[in-house]
């Protein structure tokens, strides 16, 4: 009987311990995290922006910033768990707003308003703060499968909410690789860029039959006037043939893909 009351006791921490869930310490993590954001943010006068000024008054007119911009991945590991685990590690300094799983499962792991480390070294545009301004989405699949139903119709049903309620420019939803040609290529080649473009997220070349290429069309100002980083010319036809023409490895335009960009690069002027 003397032994009863330690192991019961035993038991009972550990079916507790059983209860929170694995994510029991990053959920914990994540509350004081926030709790941290919100002191800074209730602090008045705002010790950041008080190093330059020499007075405060507060304005009674404001909101939160918008997110403006989402970037699609995928995240090259090999399930779904193993993603929670790498965006819950604090050594791996990654993270994103939304993990989809391939049974069609969305992970919400960080609030629209707050900044994941996702785009890394990149630019769009004259952006060169991707994570600043955007949501991440993170896909899983290794790299090289190809993407689940569930999956695709998951991410529509998410990117129909986000752009209704962050009134997100349609040509603003673009790949990782997009932001970062020659060091990403996610999504990978099989993603379905065409279908998402049907529906309003991205913008889709059109028909390319009987058009004619004025003489002075420049292909690197037009990847330019898209959005892309143009300093290495071959990553970003690479990155273009790949989201584009499904075609990898070819670092050359031919006349038949200048038509496509030509047709697409319309789209943005
Ligand atoms: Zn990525």
């Amino acid at each position: 009987m003397k032994y009863f009351l330690p192991i019961f006791c035993t038991l009972l921490l550990f079916c507790i311990g059983c209860n929170r869930g694995p994510y029991y310490s990053a959920n914990k993590s994540y509350k004081k995290q926030t709790k941290a954001l919100g002191k800074e943010l209730r602090r008045n006068p705002s010790t950041q922006t008080m190093a330059t000024a020499t007075a405060w008054v507060g304005t009674t007119n404001f909101n939160l910033r918008k997110p403006n911009i989402v970037v699609i991945h995928h995240t090259a590991q090999n399930s779904c768990d193993q993603t929670l685990k790498t965006f819950t590690t604090i050594r791996t300094q990654v993270s994103a707003h939304y993990v989809i799983c391939k049974d069609g499962i969305v992970h919400h792991m960080l609030n629209d308003y707050l900044r994941a480390w996702h785009g890394g070294v990149g630019k769009w545009g004259n952006m060169s703060d991707i994570n600043s301004s955007s949501i991440g989405i993170e896909i899983d699949n290794n790299g090289f499968e190809t993407f689940t139903e569930p999956q695709i119709n998951s991410l529509l049903i998410l990117l129909d909410s986000l752009k209704k309620k962050y009134v997100i420019p349609t040509a603003n939803f673009i790949g990782h690789a997009d932001m970062a040609p020659g060091r990403k290529v996610d999504p990978n080649i099989n993603f379905p860029w065409k279908n998402l473009a049907d529906k309003g997220f991205g913008l889709w070349w059109t028909d390319t039959t009987g058009i004619s290429i004025p003489e002075n069309f420049n292909a690197m100002q037009a990847f330019r006037i898209i959005g892309y980083d143009i300093k290495d010319s071959s990553a970003v036809i690479q990155t273009f043939k790949r989201k584009y023409l499904q075609q990898e490895v070819s670092k050359d335009l031919t006349p038949e893909d200048r038509k496509v960009l030509f047709t697409l690069y319309k789209l943005f002027l």
